[in-house]
């Protein structure tokens, strides 16, 4: 029987988003019959994409690369819940239970990258979901798109949850033979508490550190990210200490880091969970976030401490990492203030 009877016929290929869009503007996500409901109750819909890379302006980096939409990983912070929206998705629930899994991305990439007019910029890999959540192991796009990388010699940048990703250490390794990649760990913090309250699906940051360790052993140029930092959560400064020592001691070979910002549906979702988690929070959220972004006075705060702390335990700044990519880290201000919330 057909999966979507009304608005087209799937016959032996895959739907576009646009059709998913369509589809699910019509049914909601019931009518998605094809996606495939796998043991950890996620279901995963398989498309087919028109480009594998996708070109960005206003950042660092031209070009980013996303074999999934969605995220099992479900963390209540962040900022890609809001794109699901584009699939007529809702940022909640269905942001971390339909996946969209895009099944010709490495043919695309092949294709992309075999163009004379590629000039094998700098490519940004998983910057809207994670490459290394769950469903990987299954499909490994990741891992191909990244051989794909290395005969294509294109440089790139990869950011992940996913301790998953030391599986595929062989390859990465290869790719830097001829040219660089860097594997950004997201690590925001390793408060127990924290990590359990904010990213339900998640591996434990120590987890994520060991592969941290793995990876530089192997020679892959990894560091960590602690991305996003969320006040009231990870903020205090035993906490940020804690997290610094955690990432010094796993041999990172830089850090960076961000303050949580919050934007249309991830404001939306964050909120809703902040009511219903920890309602005696909102009033201080509300105050702190008029804007997308806290003050910049508090950020630069939590950044000062984070300076100060990762020159103490002898860690790069992501962005002195970064200067071979020329890809902007945001500044770190070196002034130090007192911090609370
Ligand atoms: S792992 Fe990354 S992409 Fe996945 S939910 Fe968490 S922040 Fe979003």
């Amino acid at each position: 029987m057909s999966s979507f009877p009304v608005l087209f016929d799937l016959g032996s290929t895959r739907p576009t988003t646009r059709d998913i869009a369509r589809t699910v503007r019509a049914g909601g996500t019931a009518a998605l019959t094809e996606a495939d409901r796998r043991a950890d109750q996620a279901r995963y819909q398989e498309v087919t994409c028109r480009s594998a890379l996708n070109p960005v302006k206003g950042m660092p980096f031209e070009w980013t690369l996303n074999p999934y939409r969605g995220c099992t990983h479900g963390c209540h912070y962040c900022f890609a819940r809001r794109y699901h929206a584009q699939f007529e998705m809702d940022s909640s629930d269905e942001f971390a239970s339909v996946i969209l899994v895009k099944r010709n991305i490495v043919a695309m990439l092949a294709r992309e990258l075999d163009r004379p007019s590629w000039q094998r910029q700098y490519v940004a890999f998983g910057t809207a979901t994670d490459p290394y959540q769950p469903i990987e192991g299954h499909y490994r796009l990741s891992r191909a798109l990244i051989e794909t990388l290395a005969r294509g010699r294109t440089p790139f940048g990869l950011i992940t949850k996913g301790p998953m990703v030391v599986r595929d250490i062989d390859v990465l390794r290869e790719h830097g033979r001829t040219v660089r990649n860097t594997v950004y760990m997201s690590v925001p913090t390793v408060d127990e508490d924290a990590w359990r309250r904010l990213e339900p699906g998640t591996a434990h940051p120590l987890q994520r550190l060991r592969a941290v360790r793995a990876l530089v052993d192997a020679g892959v140029n990894a560091g960590v990210l602690m991305a996003p930092i969320v006040p009231g959560f990870s903020t205090a400064r035993h906490k940020l200490e804690r997290t610094i020592m955690a990432i010094a001691d796993h041999g990172a070979r830089f850090v960076g880091c961000n303050v949580m910002y919050l934007e249309d549906g991830t404001r939306d979702h964050f909120m809703g969970f902040i009511d219903r988690e920890f309602p005696a929070m909102r009033p201080r959220f509300e105050k702190l976030y008029v804007k997308k972004y806290p003050p910049e006075t508090y950020r630069k705060e939590v950044q000062s401490m984070v300076r100060v702390l990762q020159d103490r335990y002898g860690l790069r700044q992501r962005k002195e990492a970064d200067a071979e990519h020329s890809s902007a880290a945001a500044s770190l201000d070196s002034e130090q203030v007192a911090f609370a919330w």
